[in-house]
């Protein structure tokens, strides 16, 4: 089958590799029918993922038909439309009882499709605990539509969930790529009275501007951040801030523009260490929570999807083929034409 793999610190090839096989009772093979690039794809091209093994076919985002289902697994069958999902967890451990299934203790516990075993930029995959990672699609729901439940989605979803949003608030959302994008989505559900959105990109900002109108849209280029959301808060400053752009630029602006005793919420992973200058911030009394999707909301994400409240369908920009991933890849990496994502039919 064609794989799409990663063979050494900035190189990635599309070459044949043997089919996977069941390995263990929990496993499940997919037959991919859908796969996305995703940016974390890239960190790994870039040698900006230690832990990612070369060899491996990368992917992480897709969705697929069960081609084949190990002895043990019994929430799905061969022939059932799947999202596949970026955590693998055993739903057993202490961390997967308390829904911190990012931390599971498993061996193959946490981000290791497309990472530490081989992932799904490839015509099949191996699902390690299949019961946990792959959630049946309902009918209603299109592949497209379903694509980025397992990662981008359960991103932003948890993101929403964790930020514990009141209906009197105002959430500051820094960055709309197509994560912050996802966790507009999702904060949106949440209803509160105000959300704002943070962005440089014009592009983006025109997006964010025509699919949800419902929030307030600026350019920190042109707009003073701080002054902008607390002339939006009554003077206060915003009660939640998630942040979704990973700059040392926007981890400074997420903490600035929180009002005191509001949550910010880390969404986004960043290349290096960041500064809490604590003296500065004293008497703020903020309540940090800090990135690692629990990715095991997928099945309520695909219901709301079939109820027509969710939609991410306009952030696939772009789709190739698998025997062309290489140029959808190029386009990607570079931003052209507009893209926000990417998806690869198999
Ligand atoms: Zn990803
Ligand atoms: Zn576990």
């Amino acid at each position: 089958m064609l794989a799409y793999t990663y063979k050494e610190h900035g190189k990635f090839i599309l070459e044949e590799k043997e089919r996977p096989v069941l390995k263990d009772p929990k496993d499940a093979i997919v037959k991919v029918t859908l796969a996305s690039i995703c940016t974390s794809d890239l960190h790994i091209k870039h040698g900006s993922v230690p832990r990612a093994v070369p060899g491996i076919t990368v992917g992480h985002e897709m969705v697929g038909i069960v081609e084949e289902a190990g002895s043990g697994v019994t929430k799905v069958k061969p022939g059932d439309r799947v999202t596949v999902n970026v955590e693998t967890f055993c739903g057993e451990c202490f961390f997967c009882q308390h829904g911190f299934v990012n931390n599971c203790e498993d061996p193959d516990g946490g981000w290791a499709l497309g990472c530490r075993i081989d992932g799904g930029q490839a015509e099949y995959v191996r699902v390690p605990h299949a019961d946990q990672g792959l959630n049946r699609i309902p009918d209603s729901v299109t592949d497209e539509q379903a694509l980025f439940v397992g990662d981008i989605l359960a991103t932003g979803y948890w993101a929403a969930r964790i930020s514990e949003i009141k209906p009197d608030d105002t959430v500051l959302i820094i960055g709309a790529g197509p994560t912050g994008l996802c966790t507009l989505a999702c904060v949106l559900l949440k209803e509160p009275e105000k959300v704002i959105v943070c962005e440089t990109d014009e592009r983006r900002i025109s997006f964010v501007r025509e699919h949800y109108p419902q929030a307030l849209v600026f350019d920190p280029q042109s707009e003073d951040p701080e002054s902008f959301v607390r002339s939006h808060t009554r003077h206060r400053g915003a009660d939640v801030v998630l942040e979704v752009a990973g700059t040392e630029k926007t981890f400074e602006m997420a903490w600035k523009c929180a009002r005191p005793n509001a949550i910010v919420t880390i969404v986004a992973l960043y290349d290096r260490p960041q500064t809490l200058p604590l003296p500065g911030m004293y008497g703020k009394n903020l309540t940090f929570k800090t990135g690692g999707v629990d990715g095991c909301d997928c099945d309520a994400i695909l219901k709301l999807i079939g109820e027509g409240k969710i939609d991410t369908t306009p952030l696939i920009t772009h789709t190739y083929p698998l025997e062309k991933i290489e140029e959808a890849y190029e386009l990607f990496e570079e931003k052209r034409d507009g893209v926000i994502k990417v998806a690869v039919r198999v």
